[in-house]
Parts: C-alpha cells; sequence; structure tokens
C-alpha cells in the first residue's frame, strides 16, 4: 500500500502578480519561489510553491495534504475544525475555514504587512490575482461572493461548480470558483480571505473562543467596520453567538464607523438555529448592549433594545459642540472613512469642511462612502479631503472656525502629542479645538475586553489623565478648556468617550 493512502492534495488558492518584478511576491509572502516549502499543521501537511515565477507575472500556491486520520484526532479545542460532523468529507478539496487557519500560520507576516527586506513593499497596492477553484458558499452561493468582496475593491468572477460535469441536470453544487482581481495591499488581501473564507463557508468549524473577536477586529482593521455587510460577516465568523458579535460589533463602532443596520439580521440569516441560540444567549445578561453606550440621560435612544451605537453619540456630541461654538468651517484631522465630514456636509451651516487623514487607505474608503465621484458640483465646491500627517506642520490645516480631533490623539505615540500639538494649538490655530478619545475607566464595562480597544490604541486615558493633558495644552497655547461626557456617564466609572472643547483665549464656552 503507499504510503500516502488515504492523503489528499489540493491546491486550494493561488495568488498571482503583474507588479514588476514579479518576484517580490516572493519577498512579499516570505517564501522563496525556488523552492517548495512544507508546513506541518494540525490536520496535515500546507505546502507553498511557485508554479511560475517570472519578472512579469509570478504565483503562488497554496496547496494542504489532509490527513483524514490526523484530522478526526486533532480535534481539541483549539483545534480549527473542532466540530467537523458531516464536513468531514470535503473539508480536503474546499477552501474552508482548514485553509484560512493554514494561510494564517503560513503567511503570518505578509498578514501583517511586515517585510524586513523590503519595508517599503507591504504598503503598496500591487496587481492581484487570487483563485479559489472550490470555494463554499453557504446561503447565497455566486451573488454572496460578490456581496462579500466588490466593496472591498475588487473585480469578482464567480461560477457556481456543478455537482457533476457529466450530469448537468442534477444542478450546481454549493461550491463556487472564484477569482479576484484588483491592485490591493497583499496584506489586505490575505485579511480579506482569512476572515470571508469561513464567512462564506459557515460551518461551525471551530471553538469560537473571546480571543476570536480580537482575532477578527485584528483581520479587519481598515476594511471590516466600513463594509456594508458588516453585520453578516461578524455574525457568521463569531457563528453567530449574539453576546460576542454584539461585543464586536461595538468595537467596530469604537473604531469609527456606521453600525446602525449592521444589527439588523438580514432574513436569509433567520434560521431557526440562529433565533434560538441568539434568544438563549441575549437574555440571560440582559445588558445586551455590552459596549453600546445610552445616551447621557440614561434612557437609550430611539428603540428601547437597540441603543444607540456609541460612535453615533460621538458623532452627534461633536456636531452639538460644533453648533455650541458657533463653527461654520471645520477640518476633521484624522478623518478616517469619513463619518464626521459625511454628516457635516448633509449639514448647510457648514460652509467649508475639510477632511486629512494620514492613511490614503482611509482616504478612498472615505471617497467611496461620500462618493465624491458622484457628488454634486456644489457639495463637492464645500470639501476638500486630503492626505497630510498632524505631526507636521501644514498651511493646509489653517483657516477653519473649529478643529475636530475625533478619536484621534490615542493613535499617536506619546512621545509624537507635542509635535500634534504644536501643529493644532500653535500652527493652525483655530479658535475652536474639539477632541475626544476613550475612557479607559470604562474599558471594565466590556465583557470581553482583555487590552484596549483597539489594536492601534497607543494609550487609553483615565478622565484624570485626559484633564492633565488637555489643561496642559490649553496653559501652553492660551486656551480655555471645557468637558463634556459622551454616552452613559456611570456615577463611577464616567461616560466611554470623553470630550474637550478647547476656546482660543479663554472665550467662554
Ligand atoms: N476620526 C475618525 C477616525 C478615527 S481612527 C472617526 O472618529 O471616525 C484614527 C484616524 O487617525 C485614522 O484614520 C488614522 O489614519 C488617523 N491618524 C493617525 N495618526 C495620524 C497622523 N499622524 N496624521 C493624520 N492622521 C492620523
Amino acid at each position: 500500500m503507499p504510503d500516502n493512502y488515504g492523503k489528499l492534495a489540493y491546491v486550494l488558492l493561488t495568488i498571482s502578480t503583474t507588479h514588476r518584478p514579479a518576484t517580490d511576491l516572493g519577498f512579499l509572502l516570505h517564501k522563496h519561489p525556488d523552492k517548495v516549502q512544507e508546513f506541518s499543521q494540525s490536520f496535515g501537511t500546507a505546502q507553498v510553491f511557485y508554479p511560475e515565477a517570472g519578472d512579469e507575472r509570478c504565483t503562488a500556491a497554496l496547496l494542504l495534504d489532509v490527513d483524514p486520520v490526523r484530522l478526526v484526532r486533532s480535534r481539541g479545542a483549539s483545534s480549527p475544525d473542532f466540530s467537523l460532523g458531516q464536513y468531514v468529507n470535503d473539508r480536503p478539496y474546499a477552501a474552508s475555514s482548514l485553509l484560512a487557519s493554514a494561510m494564517a500560520e503560513v503567511f503570518r507576516t505578509a498578514r501583517a504587512g511586515r517585510c524586513a527586506a523590503r519595508p517599503e513593499l507591504p504598503e503598496q497596492a500591487i496587481p492581484l490575482e487570487i483563485s479559489l477553484p472550490a470555494l463554499p458558499c453557504r446561503g447565497g452561493g455566486v451573488e454572496l461572493a460578490h456581496r462579500l468582496f466588490e466593496p472591498l475593491g475588487w473585480q469578482v468572477e464567480a461560477a457556481a461548480v456543478p455537482l457533476d460535469d457529466g450530469f448537468p441536470e442534477w444542478g450546481n453544487s454549493r461550491y463556487v470558483g472564484l477569482t479576484l482581481r484588483g491592485e490591493v495591499r497583499l496584506a489586505d488581501a490575505l485579511n480579506h480571505l482569512y476572515v470571508l473564507l469561513p464567512v462564506l463557508d459557515d460551518a461551525k468549524h471551530y471553538w469560537v473562543a473571546s480571543d476570536e473577536v480580537d482575532k477578527l477586529i485584528r483581520a479587519g482593521e481598515g476594511w471590516l467596520a466600513a463594509h456594508p455587510d458588516r453585520g453578516l460577516i461578524t455574525r457568521r465568523y463569531l457563528n453567530r453567538r449574539t453576546a460576542l458579535t454584539r461585543a464586536a460589533l461595538a468595537r467596530l463602532a469604537e473604531v469609527g464607523d456606521d453600525l446602525e443596520d449592521a444589527l439588523e439580521p438580514p432574513i436569509e440569516e433567520e434560521t431557526a438555529e440562529a433565533t434560538t441560540e441568539a434568544l438563549a444567549e441575549a437574555m440571560p445578561d440582559g445588558e445586551a448592549a455590552e459596549g453600546l453606550a445610552k445616551e447621557p440621560g440614561g434612557e437609550p435612544t430611539g428603540e428601547p433594545d437597540r441603543p444607540t451605537p456609541l460612535n453615533v453619540l460621538r458623532r452627534e456630541a461633536v456636531l452639538a459642540a460644533l453648533d455650541e461654538v458657533g463653527a461654520r468651517t471645520v477640518i476633521d484631522l484624522g478623518c478616517g472613512s469619513g463619518q464626521l465630514v459625511n454628516a457635516l456636509l448633509a449639514n448647510k451651516t457648514f460652509t467649508k469642511i475639510a477632511g486629512v487623514d494620514v492613511s490614503a487607505h482611509a482616504l478612498t474608503l472615505a471617497a467611496r462612502k461620500l462618493k465624491l465621484d458622484r457628488m454634486s458640483d456644489a457639495r463637492r465646491a464645500r470639501l476638500d479631503l486630503f492626505q497630510g500627517s498632524l505631526t507636521y506642520g501644514d498651511s493646509r490645516f489653517a483657516g477653519y472656525d473649529a478643529a475636530v480631533l475625533m478619536e484621534v490623539v490615542e493613535h499617536l505615540d506619546p512621545p509624537r502629542l507635542p509635535a500634534l500639538e504644536r501643529v493644532v494649538f500653535g500652527g493652525a490655530k483655530p479658535a475652536h479645538v474639539i477632541v475626544t478619545t476613550p475612557n479607559a475607566e470604562y474599558n471594565v464595562r466590556y465583557e470581553t475586553l482583555t487590552g484596549m480597544r483597539h489594536p492601534d490604541h497607543r494609550f487609553e486615558w483615565t478622565r484624570a489623565e485626559f484633564r492633565h493633558w488637555a489643561t496642559a495644552v490649553a496653559a501652553r497655547y492660551g486656551y480655555q478648556v471645557d468637558y463634556r461626557p459622551v454616552g452613559d456617564d456611570d456615577p463611577e466609572l464616567g461616560p466611554p468617550t470623553q470630550m474637550a472643547i478647547f476656546t482660543a483665549g479663554g472665550g467662554d464656552v
């Protein structure tokens, strides 16, 4: 009997680029194009090899050699296919969660966007073509594949795989042959797949522990919060565990994007099983709103069982503060995907609006969300969206009544803060500066939170620390400062978000 009896090897994923030189793909993936490399997995072996590696086009293939015996034996709580059940049969050839977990390990450094040999490479969007010949797409098929990948900038070619080529009358299987094409950073592409493959597969493969929320937030950084299907993605990724899903959506709101509609499961997802599970999980803790804030008065806004997400309260609080100080021209410093800019544009009181961010990716998202290409001339004339860094003096930051730093300061390394203070308070010198930042004291209210609210936060301040910083800045640059709570103002912990309103020359706020 051959010793590979019972083992099956399938190419599950190819990644090609026409970036020049195309062999840079080897640097990016940290896998040399000349070698076949093997990586031992709990369920068998993963192999990476390059079917082509020329200057003009280079392709890396990931192949899984699944050992059914090891697969079954490896069913520990930490194994990716914890409850295989009926799915065991398709695991070897389907681009399932096994592929996602193999990818996570084999391309760990590439997924983190690091490349020691060529540090500038991972930052570039490069032409990519990714093929997955057998992708299970439960509950949505080809259409779901389009829905999930297109908003991320991919051109999607998806075709249902027939059950049996010889018998077309049998219809299609639930597999889709998928090709994605686009100009995307490789790290982003790998993170899209890492999250979306198990979402499409939607089988209960792995034991979802609360650190899955962290993994999801980390892998989804820069794209998940703004994805129109972030609700579906989050629910499915977390195996419809309602408490975890709510925690993750609240954290995504922290990252700074709308999620009003994300909590409402689409009809397609309302299976009996999901509903029962959702009820069972939502009931015991009552405070299903883990991390979702209520209004300062304590009463949730909107429907009683749907508290207003914190990012919405934050945006409203900033708009109210701008109204209070009578600002008509506003610059949003660190505008991210542009949710505040969008709200400012909707209000004609604001005659001149600018959005600035250091991240080109954030600006692309903002342009897409603001529908910049279809915006009316009148609206477009009120808006300026540009790339810039808040730690370097820039004359474009000056000339506005108010500057907003909404959830931005905590993204800077503390030694860089004095530079931001100089640039904003000393250089641009608007009459008003509005700063919001998380209140670290409130973090104990987020049940599943282990570290800070977002992986990119460099610090989170207590109320005392924030006031200490704000008072010193105000004194140094000749401002007066006033504070407002944002969200449920807990008598002991304070509110989830803290806000400072600075006014030049000590005007009365
Ligand atoms: N204000 C937005 C986004 C907050 S996330 C909101 O509340 O929705 C923080 C943003 O600050 C990110 O988009 C990040 O790219 C940006 N940022 C971080 N450091 C920056 C810097 N030095 N200069 C400009 N933008 C910066």
